[in-house]
C-alpha cells in the first residue's frame, strides 16, 4: 500500500467519525496507527476496510470500528496503566501505547506474541510489554489498572479482571455465546461494580480458566 495516509484517513471519516466515535485523540490515534503493518503482505490492499481479517493461527484482527468502539469507552487521557488481553496482531495494542502511558499485554498463541512483539518494536513503540499467558486470570502483579480491555468473547466475566480494575477504573469485554456477544463495560466504585452494555459483536472465543475451555 503506498499511500496507507489516504486509506486511514478516509477510514477514520467513514467507518468512524461517519458512525458513533467522537473522542479526537481516539480518531487521531487511528490515523497514525499504519493498519496495514499489522496484516499479511497479501492482505495489505484491505488492511482498512470495514471488516475483520484473519491474522493466522484461526484468529482475527478486529473490524476498526469495534476497535475504536472498545477505546473510546475506555476513557483513556493519557496517564494509565491498561491490561490488554488477546494482543493478536498487535494493532490494538499499538493504539492503546499512543492513547495510554503504558500497555501489559496477554496472548496465548506464543507466534501470535512474537510476531506482535516484533512489529511493535519496529514501529519504535517502547511503553508496551508482551507477555505470554492466560490473559482469564490477569496480570496481577502490574495490578490495578485504570482500563482493562478484553479482545475476546467470554461465557462471563472473569473474575480476577475485576479484581484487577482501580478504583474508578473500566473493563470492556464481550460476554455471550461462542458465535455472537454483547459488548460489556463495567466501571469499579469502590467495592460496587456498574455495568453497561454497548453493541453486540462478534470476536473469537477466549480461551482459559475463566474462558472457554479449550
Ligand atoms: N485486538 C486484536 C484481536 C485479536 S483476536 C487485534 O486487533 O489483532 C483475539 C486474540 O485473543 C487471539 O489472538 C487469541 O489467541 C487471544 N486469546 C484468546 N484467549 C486468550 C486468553 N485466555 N489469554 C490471552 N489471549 C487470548
Amino acid at each position: 500500500m503506498k499511500d496507507y495516509r489516504l486509506a486511514a484517513e478516509r477510514m477514520v471519516q467513514e467507518q468512524l467519525a461517519g458512525r458513533s466515535i467522537r473522542d479526537k485523540r481516539v480518531l487521531d490515534a487511528f490515523r497514525e496507527v499504519p493498519r496495514h503493518r499489522f496484516v499479511d503482505a497479501a492482505l495489505v490492499d484491505k488492511a482498512y476496510d470495514d471488516n475483520p481479517l484473519p491474522i493466522g493461527e484461526n484468529q482475527t484482527i478486529s473490524q476498526p470500528y469495534m476497535v475504536a468502539l472498545m477505546i473510546e469507552a475506555m476513557e483513556l487521557t493519557g496517564g494509565e496503566k491498561v491490561l490488554e488481553i488477546g494482543t493478536g496482531s498487535g494493532y490494538m495494542t499499538a493504539l492503546l501505547c499512543r492513547l495510554a502511558d503504558r500497555v501489559y499485554s496477554m496472548e496465548r498463541k506464543e507466534s501470535l506474541a512474537d510476531d506482535a512483539r516484533k512489529k511493535l518494536e519496529e514501529l519504535g513503540i517502547r511503553n508496551v510489554c508482551v507477555r505470554v499467558g492466560d490473559g482469564t486470570l490477569g496480570w496481577e502483579e502490574e495490578s490495578p489498572f485504570e482500563a482493562i480491555v478484553v479482545s475476546a468473547g467470554s461465557p462471563d466475566i472473569p473474575p480476577p479482571l475485576m479484581e484487577q480494575l482501580a478504583d474508578g477504573g473500566r473493563l470492556l469485554i464481550p460476554v455471550g455465546g461462542s458465535d455472537s456477544q454483547i459488548l460489556r463495560k463495567v466501571v469499579r466504585r469502590g467495592d460496587d461494580f456498574e455495568r453497561f452494555s454497548l453493541s453486540g459483536c462478534i470476536f473469537v472465543k477466549l480461551v482459559g480458566n475463566y474462558g472457554w475451555k479449550e
